[in-house]
Protein backbone atom coordinates (compact mmCIF):
# COMPACT_ATOMS: atom_id res chain seq x y z
CA UNK A 1 0.00 0.00 0.00
CA UNK A 2 1.20 3.11 -0.94
CA UNK A 3 1.54 5.99 1.58
CA UNK A 4 1.77 9.51 0.19
CA UNK A 5 1.83 11.88 2.99
CA UNK A 6 1.11 15.72 2.75
CA UNK A 7 1.89 19.03 4.64
CA UNK A 8 -1.35 20.58 6.36
CA UNK A 9 -0.21 22.99 8.43
CA UNK A 10 2.99 24.76 10.41
CA UNK A 11 2.59 27.08 12.94
CA UNK A 12 3.04 27.78 16.64
CA UNK A 13 1.19 24.60 18.13
CA UNK A 14 1.46 22.06 15.72
CA UNK A 15 1.11 19.48 18.33
CA UNK A 16 -2.27 20.72 19.25
CA UNK A 17 -3.55 20.34 15.80
CA UNK A 18 -2.19 16.95 15.55
CA UNK A 19 -4.72 16.43 18.43
CA UNK A 20 -7.14 18.51 17.11
CA UNK A 21 -7.10 16.01 14.09
CA UNK A 22 -6.95 12.76 15.66
CA UNK A 23 -10.21 13.77 17.81
CA UNK A 24 -11.47 14.16 13.86
CA UNK A 25 -10.32 11.14 13.16
CA UNK A 26 -7.23 11.99 10.88
CA UNK A 27 -4.34 10.17 11.26
CA UNK A 28 -2.03 12.75 11.30
CA UNK A 29 1.93 13.07 12.45
CA UNK A 30 4.11 15.84 13.72
CA UNK A 31 7.11 15.87 11.58
CA UNK A 32 9.38 13.64 12.93
CA UNK A 33 12.49 12.05 11.82
CA UNK A 34 12.73 9.29 13.70
CA UNK A 35 10.31 7.51 11.76
CA UNK A 36 10.48 9.13 8.95
CA UNK A 37 11.31 6.47 5.95
CA UNK A 38 13.96 7.92 3.06
CA UNK A 39 11.35 7.95 0.87
CA UNK A 40 9.35 10.70 2.20
CA UNK A 41 10.65 13.20 1.05
CA UNK A 42 10.24 15.87 3.67
CA UNK A 43 13.09 16.93 5.17
CA UNK A 44 13.66 20.57 4.33
CA UNK A 45 10.32 21.07 6.10
CA UNK A 46 11.10 23.48 9.18
CA UNK A 47 10.01 21.06 12.32
CA UNK A 48 6.92 22.80 13.01
CA UNK A 49 4.58 20.85 10.40
CA UNK A 50 1.62 18.73 10.98
CA UNK A 51 1.75 15.77 8.03
CA UNK A 52 -1.67 13.87 6.94
CA UNK A 53 -1.36 10.52 5.19
CA UNK A 54 -3.85 10.74 1.80
CA UNK A 55 -5.08 13.53 -0.38
CA UNK A 56 -8.79 12.63 1.73
CA UNK A 57 -7.37 13.07 5.27
CA UNK A 58 -5.59 16.63 3.68
CA UNK A 59 -8.39 17.99 2.89
CA UNK A 60 -10.11 17.06 5.49
CA UNK A 61 -7.82 18.77 7.71
CA UNK A 62 -7.16 21.73 5.47
CA UNK A 63 -10.80 22.75 5.94
CA UNK A 64 -10.62 21.99 10.15
CA UNK A 65 -7.73 24.60 10.40
CA UNK A 66 -9.97 27.85 10.80
CA UNK A 67 -11.96 26.06 13.40
CA UNK A 68 -9.12 25.00 15.09
CA UNK A 69 -7.37 28.46 15.15
CA UNK A 70 -10.21 30.18 16.67
CA UNK A 71 -10.93 27.44 19.32
CA UNK A 72 -7.20 28.08 20.11
CA UNK A 73 -8.17 31.87 20.16
CA UNK A 74 -11.02 31.02 22.65
CA UNK A 75 -8.76 29.15 24.54
CA UNK A 76 -5.98 31.66 24.84
CA UNK A 77 -8.91 34.37 25.59
CA UNK A 78 -9.79 31.80 28.96
CA UNK A 79 -5.96 31.42 29.51
CA UNK A 80 -5.37 35.62 30.26
CA UNK A 81 -8.40 35.67 32.05
CA UNK A 82 -6.79 34.18 34.97
CA UNK A 83 -8.66 35.30 37.85
CA UNK A 84 -12.45 33.49 39.12
CA UNK A 85 -15.49 35.41 39.11
CA UNK A 86 -18.52 35.88 40.50
CA UNK A 87 -21.71 34.67 38.56
CA UNK A 88 -24.01 38.26 38.53
CA UNK A 89 -27.05 36.20 38.99
CA UNK A 90 -26.23 33.84 42.12
CA UNK A 91 -23.04 34.94 43.07
CA UNK A 92 -21.48 31.76 42.86
CA UNK A 93 -17.68 31.57 42.81
CA UNK A 94 -16.68 30.31 39.59
CA UNK A 95 -13.23 29.05 38.38
CA UNK A 96 -11.16 30.58 35.81
CA UNK A 97 -11.82 27.95 33.50
CA UNK A 98 -15.12 27.80 33.09
CA UNK A 99 -17.17 30.25 30.73
CA UNK A 100 -20.28 29.54 32.72
CA UNK A 101 -21.90 29.51 36.44
CA UNK A 102 -22.38 25.91 36.96
CA UNK A 103 -24.88 26.50 39.24
CA UNK A 104 -27.36 28.41 37.32
CA UNK A 105 -26.01 28.10 33.87
CA UNK A 106 -25.56 32.17 33.88
CA UNK A 107 -22.03 33.00 30.94
CA UNK A 108 -19.44 35.02 32.47
ZN1 LIG B 1 -25.08 31.53 38.81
Amino acid sequence: MRCKVKRVYEGSDPDKFCHFLKENRIVAHLQDLSNTRSSMKIYNYPRDTVWVNEDGDAERALVLIPAFESSLASHREKLARQSPWHCSICLEFIEAEFDACWQCGTSG
